[in-house]
This record gives structure tokens, C-alpha cells and sequence, in this order.
């Protein structure tokens, strides 16, 4: 049974607002508010972005809120075959320290390191960073790299959706009002491929992406890359792959200037896609810079 408590939200200085509270502890019972309340609840995970969200002067708030920290399926992270699966509620932390991860994607724990502080870390969930979509979202750039499908669920039944085509704009998504994010699941990357994830802040913690990149490079035994894919964070409305820069190292032996050649692509795919602005004269040296520098790191590892 879930626990269903009528509380109180104080926001700002004088107001006070109602919302129905629950609890639930299954799918089915969390399935079944949402289907209720549909685009009247919210579902709160680790509240890291929500609370700020409705603190805000002017925030809709919703007539339920729905807690989903207590469905006990939702955690973990675990290996299915060629698979690895996060559950929605896995938390950077729990990234951070997996063993699986550091094996199979580890820059996934590259990212996961740079979100918030420690405190941060450990209430934010992977499943809330993808929800809440924001452009400077640290998990996103390294799953779409990885090929990343989520598992949305509702009372009707189960999809499955490619991440790279989940964000339909900056905050929103392509899921319905009463459908849970319930995994993120991707293929592991050939042994011989390696990770990185860079990421450039105002300052070096609790602080959030200017500009990240995140890159997998997979080099064959004769020396030439075989595989690369690059993946900016807060550079495209929503994220990417860049083709046009990965091609430039395919069969190519892996250089300095190669990693730089790829840079300067990515930088002048940005701006043919979000235009020059008074920002760029900072961003378009700096995504190429990022870039070289994440190609390197998985040439290093
Ligand atoms: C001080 C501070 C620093 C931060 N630094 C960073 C940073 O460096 N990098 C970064 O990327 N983020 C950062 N964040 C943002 C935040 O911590 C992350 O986005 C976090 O992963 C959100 O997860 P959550 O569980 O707290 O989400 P919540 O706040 O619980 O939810 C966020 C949104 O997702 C929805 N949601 C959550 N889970 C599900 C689900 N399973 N199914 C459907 N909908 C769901 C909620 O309804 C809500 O709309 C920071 C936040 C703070 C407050």
C-alpha cells in the first residue's frame, strides 16, 4: 500500500500551497496515480531540480506529488548480456562507485564526478537528470555517445525509446504525463574502445556545464580508429552526435592535430546550427579545444 499524506509546500515568504502527497512502493500503484492525475502530478525522485522548479516565483503547483524514492525496482545498476542497465533512480553516486561502470563506460563515472557537490551526488538520480532535460544535463552527452535507449512505463504498458531522439526542446520531453522513466539501457562498448567526458564550468564544483563533451574512441590493433563518436553538452538546443567530425578520424592514425581538425568540425557544426551569437566568440574556441581534449584522454586511457 502506498502511503497517501495531505501536506503543505511553503513557497517565498507568505505563501503557503496544498498538494496531495504519496508514497508508493510498486510500479503499479505509482502507474496508477499517474494515471489518475495525469498532467496534474509530478513525480519526484531525488528533488534536486524539482524543488527549485516549484520554488519558483509563478510555478504551477501540481495537485499531486508522486514520490518514486521508495519502488525498490528502481534502483540498481546491472549487466544483461551485452547490455548494461541503469534503474531511473540509480544516483550519480551510485555511478560513480560502480565497478560495472568503470569496466564498461567509464565516462559515465567521469560525469557523474563533476555533477553538484557530494550532497548533490547523492540524492540526484540519472532518470531525474534525463527528466528534467536541461541543455547543461552532465549524464546525457555520455549515454547518447553509448547508444542509449530508455524504458518508459505506464498503465498501458512499456516503451522503449532511442535517448538521442527523447528531448524534443530544452526541458521536454517526449514522454506522456502518466509514463515513468524506468531504465536507461545500452550496449557495452567494445573492449578496446576507451571513454572520456570533459566538462567546463564557471568554477570547479557545484557548478554546471558551459560546454562538456563526451567521446568514445575505438582504435584497432593497426593503430587507425576504427569507431569515434562525439557528443557536446550545452552547445546544441538538444544532443548529438557529431557525424561530420567523427568521419574525420575514421581510418586515421590518431594525432594532435587530428583530434584538432575534429574540433574545429564540431565548432563549425554548432554554429551552423544555433547561428553566431554574442556567446560564440567564447564557445567556438572552446568546443574545439574540449573536443581535442576528450579525443586525447581516450587516446591516453
Ligand atoms: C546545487 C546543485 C548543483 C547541481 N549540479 C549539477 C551538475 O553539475 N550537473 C547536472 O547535470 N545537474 C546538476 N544539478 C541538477 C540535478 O541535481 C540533476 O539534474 C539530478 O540528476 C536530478 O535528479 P533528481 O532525482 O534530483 O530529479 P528530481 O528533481 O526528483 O526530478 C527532476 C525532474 O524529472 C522528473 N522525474 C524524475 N525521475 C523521474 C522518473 N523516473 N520518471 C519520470 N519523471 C521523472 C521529475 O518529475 C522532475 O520533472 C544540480 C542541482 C543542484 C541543486
Amino acid at each position: 500500500m502506498y502511503i497517501r499524506v495531505v501536506s503543505v509546500f511553503i513557497r517565498g515568504k507568505y505563501s503557503m500551497r496544498l498538494f496531495e502527497f504519496y508514497s508508493p512502493r510498486t510500479f503499479d500503484e505509482a502507474t496508477a496515480l499517474l494515471s489518475q492525475y495525469g498532467a496534474d502530478a509530478k513525480i519526484i525522485a531525488g528533488g534536486t531540480d524539482l524543488l527549485i522548479e516549484l520554488r519558483k516565483p509563478g510555478a504551477k503547483t501540481p495537485k499531486a506529488i508522486i514520490d518514486i524514492s521508495k519502488i525498490s525496482e528502481l534502483t540498481g545498476i546491472r549487466e544483461e548480456g551485452d547490455l548494461v542497465v541503469l534503474n531511473a533512480l540509480t544516483t550519480h553516486s551510485d555511478i560513480l562507485r560502480s565497478q560495472t561502470l568503470q569496466k564498461h563506460a567509464s565516462l559515465l563515472c567521469s560525469a557523474a564526478s563533476t555533477i553538484g557537490s557530494p550532497q548533490i551526488r547523492n540524492r540526484g538520480t540519472v532518470g531525474g537528470n534525463i527528466m528534467n532535460a536541461a541543455t547543461c544535463a552532465d549524464m546525457v552527452p555520455p549515454l547518447i555517445a553509448l547508444d542509449a535507449q530508455v524504458t518508459l512505463k505506464s498503465r498501458g504498458g512499456t516503451r522503449t525509446s532511442s535517448l538521442s531522439e527523447f528531448f524534443v526542446k530544452p526541458y521536454v520531453t517526449s514522454a506522456r504525463p502518466d509514463e515513468i522513466l524506468i531504465d536507461i539501457r545500452f550496449p557495452k562498448p567494445p573492449a578496446a574502445a576507451s571513454s572520456s567526458f570533459v566538462k567546463l564550468g564557471r568554477r570547479n564544483a557545484v557548478s554546471i556545464s558551459r560546454l562538456s563533451v563526451a567521446a568514445i574512441l575505438h582504435v584497432e590493433k593497426n593503430a587507425l580508429v576504427k569507431e569515434a563518436r562525439i557528443v557536446p553538452g550545452s552547445a546544441f538546443p538538444t544532443w548529438q552526435r557529431v557525424m561530420e567530425a567523427e568521419s574525420i578520424l575514421v581510418g586515421k592514425k590518431p594525432s594532435r592535430e587530428l583530434f584538432a581538425e575534429a574540433g574545429k568540425k564540431v565548432a563549425e557544426v554548432m554554429i551552423s546550427i544555433t547561428g553566431r551569437r554574442w556567446s560564440t566568440e567564447y564557445k567556438e574556441p572552446v568546443i574545439a579545444v574540449l573536443v581535442r581534449r576528450a579525443l586525447e584522454a581516450c587516446w591516453d586511457n
